[in-house]
């Protein structure tokens, strides 16, 4: 489904992504897991098209994309820090990209409404942000990223703004709506323990580099080098 093959990228002489070969399968749920500073973000941004591609292939369903603006990808990307028009209710934060492009405000109103179900959102519709959790607020975000039926989600630390009991919950949420909406998932973290709870498949990076891939107990149970094992082996 996504293919990169020998990504790399540079920020001046600085070379961040270093020749990195990853491949995600239709359906699944990929975590990149890695150290702050690893690539994570850069790698994620590449693929939704908001930086370029220095070396390499980005092939997408067999097509090669990385000349092909973001919009038109058929990505959505889910930030850290999630902003939401303040003065927009739920339900308008989540309609918004229907309505910039001129969907009927009935067809608007059914599509937002079977979002608000699938993220349990529906008695809040008519709320403006400042008056929800912070739960609420990022599952908002995540309605404005699916209401656009992309075949890929990305997320970049969705959760890390989150207390740890919100974000247990979260975890669960996520995978529940991953199931759900039967769409590939791109899941980046710096947190093993999310990365071993909630991955199919981990991509461990490290400095640019992929350090090794797998499933969650192979590389538990067999990590390829020091770094896999530590990184990997003792929790925070
Ligand atoms: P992560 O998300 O894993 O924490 P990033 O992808 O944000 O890592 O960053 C990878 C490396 O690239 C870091 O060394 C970071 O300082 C550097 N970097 C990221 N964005 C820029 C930028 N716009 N200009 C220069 N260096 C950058
Ligand atoms: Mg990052």
């Amino acid at each position: 489904m996504i293919n990169l093959r020998n990504v790399r990228k540079f920020y001046g002489a600085l070379e961040v992504i270093k020749g990195v070969d990853i491949t995600v399968e239709d359906g699944e749920f990929a975590v990149f897991v890695g150290p702050s500073g690893c690539g994570k973000s850069t790698l994620l941004r590449m693929i939704a098209g908001l930086e370029g591609i220095d070396e390499g292939d980005l092939v997408l369903d067999g097509k090669r994309i990385n000349d092909v603006p973001p919009d038109k990808r058929g990505i959505a990307m889910v930030f850290q820090s999630y902003a939401l028009y303040p003065h927009m209710t739920v339900a308008e934060n989540i309609g918004f990209s229907l309505s910039l492009k001129k969907v009927p405000e009935a067809e608007i109103r059914r599509q937002v409404e079977g979002v608000a179900e699938i993220l349990q959102l529906t008695d809040y519709l008519d709320r403006r942000p400042a008056a929800l959790s912070g739960g609420q607020r990022q599952r908002v975000a995540i309605g404005r990223a699916i209401i656009k039926k992309p075949s890929l989600i990305l997320f970049d630390e969705p959760l890390s703004n989150l207390d740890s009991a919100l974000r247990v919950q979260m975890r669960a949420e996520l995978q529940r709506l991953h199931r759900e909406l039967k769409a590939t998932v791109v899941y980046v973290t710096h947190d093993q323990v999310e990365a071993m709870t909630m991955a199919d498949r981990i991509v461990v990076l490290n400095k640019g580099l992929v350090a090794q891939e797998g499933a969650p107990m192979s590389l538990y149970h067999q990590p390829q080098n020091e770094f896999v094992a530590t990184f990997i082996g003792s929790p925070k």
